[in-house]
């Protein structure tokens, strides 16, 4: 089990439930989800007028484009991050490294409650 304490656990899984709320809410601003995969990828606001836009309109669509897709990879990633860590919670085996199996400290998780290894393995 967990070296953490019960409270500390608790307060971390809020916070961890707290980003994936905000992550999900970005996803959704500057990306699609993909149906089959059910992932995200960055999308521009309205690309469905794109054949119709003017070209100033379809150059402001990929200049969107060309922003959104690295952001929503990064959003992407930031949120399986969080989901694996709550599923860690899950098992029992959260806030241990997971290259060396020891206990990451508490105020590596406050700082990032995805924290996946210690100091030592980052
Ligand atoms: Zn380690």
């Amino acid at each position: 089990m967990t070296h953490l304490p019960e409270s500390a656990l608790h307060e971390l899984r809020a916070s961890l439930e707290a980003e994936q709320v905000s992550l999900q809410e970005e996803l959704a601003m500057y990306g699609k989800r993909d149906t089959t995969t059910g992932e995200w990828e960055g999308s521009s606001a309205d690309e469905t007028t794109m054949e119709e836009a003017d070209p100033t309109d379809a150059a402001d669509q990929i200049e969107e484009l060309l922003t959104n897709v690295p952001l929503v990879a990064d959003l992407q990633k930031r949120a399986n991050e969080v989901d694996d860590a709550l599923d860690r919670m899950e098992k029992g085996t959260y806030g241990t490294c997971e290259v060396c199996r020891e206990p990451i400290p508490l105020e590596r998780l406050e700082a990032n409650p995805a924290a996946k290894t210690c100091i030592a393995h980052t």
